[in-house]
């Protein structure tokens, strides 16, 4: 014999996803008052009703009524709003597909997903080996291991390693100005992807990721820096921790942009420094510095000379994209 629905609050056997909305409890309500009936036929017919005579069936709208008060106002409030909550968020999203198609952020045609479409993405220049084990500039050839190109002799940097995922070229370039300047920080999970997997080898021994940092009169303006968001992609995809602050700018410095590489040295020279209160976050670490762009290298090399001056026991660097003027042949 079912006992009387009105004593069924919980469904035997735990509750279930559909237990826990409005609308499963009211499936749940009904089932109960079917078997109820089942095991009650006079009143099912409704000859023996003890509250209403005229009443032959038990309609769903009925029983919902008489269980009404069993369930609470709270259960009742949380089921109407999860199902307003999925309506709301179902018909947001329908709206914005049908507003806002995602567009290629290169060329501005539609695409699937997010990021570049397939032409864009084509003309990306992935860097693989071979290429330059200290400065990962991409060589015509494969020379062999442990070879340097001509840069890396001639002006050696002070960090150890540079890697990039992709060559600056008129895609990148449109993909990096995107994130820096257009708030486009949905292009960051994408670039970051790409960026980990061209620097495995330097992030496999690395203990931190340090971002270079802006001078805080421009994060300010910018509001947020692209090669913390870069960095967060990275730690999630290698493990290794972010150290968001342990270098700050200690002065602020001109754009790089129009300044050979001589002036490009001397305006970031001294431009950088470990936070007085990172000193033993650094010391003895392997470092990974990430940034968006290598062009000449000479804001990396100043970041890694602060954070050898800190101790660093070696900094790499990872970007995104770097300058390659011209193919390498190694020396
Ligand atoms: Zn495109």
């Amino acid at each position: 014999m079912s006992p009387h629905p009105n004593e069924r609050r919980e469904p035997a056997g735990g509750a279930t996803e559909r237990d826990r909305t409005g609308w499963g409890r009211v499936w749940q309500s009904e089932q109960a008052w079917r078997r109820w009936y089942a095991d009650h036929p006079a009143l099912a017919t409704g000859k023996a009703d003890p509250l209403s005579g005229s009443r032959s069936s038990a309609s769903l709208a009925d029983m919902q009524t008489e269980i009404a008060p069993v369930i609470s106002i709270a259960d009742r409030l949380r089921g109407a709003w999860q199902v307003c909550r999925w309506l709301g968020t179902s018909a947001s999203r329908l709206a914005l597909d049908i507003a806002l198609p995602t567009l290629c952020v290169a060329c501005r045609e539609p695409v699937a997903g997010e990021g570049v479409c397939a032409a864009c993405w084509s003309q990306l220049s992935f860097i693989a080996p071979p290429y330059c084990p200290r400065l990962g500039i991409p060589f015509v050839y494969d020379p062999g291991p442990g070879l340097l190109s001509m840069q890396a002799i001639a002006n050696p940097p002070a960090f150890h390693r540079a890697r990039a995922a992709v060559r600056y070229d008129d895609v990148a370039k449109t993909l990096v100005h995107a994130l820096k300047y257009q708030d486009r920080t949905d292009l960051a999970p994408t670039m970051g992807r790409w960026m980990a997997r061209a620097g495995a080898e330097v992030l496999r021994d690395a203990d931190l990721l340090v971002p270079v940092p802006l001078h805080w009169r421009r994060a300010w303006s910018r509001r947020y820096n692209q090669s913390g968001a870069l960095a967060q992609i990275i730690s999630k995809q290698s493990g290794v921790r972010v150290a968001r602050d342990a270098l700050r700018r200690v002065r602020s410095t001109q754009q790089q942009i129009g300044l050979s590489r001589q002036e490009r040295a001397s305006n970031v020279q001294g431009a950088f420094a470990v936070s007085q209160d990172k000193t033993a976050d650094v010391h003895g670490r392997r470092i990974v510095l990430i940034d968006d762009v290598l062009t000449s290298g000479a804001t990396l090399d100043a970041c890694a000379r602060a954070l050898l001056r800190a101790k660093a026991a070696q900094v790499d660097v990872l970007v995104f994209a770097r300058v390659v003027e011209t193919l390498q042949a190694p020396i």
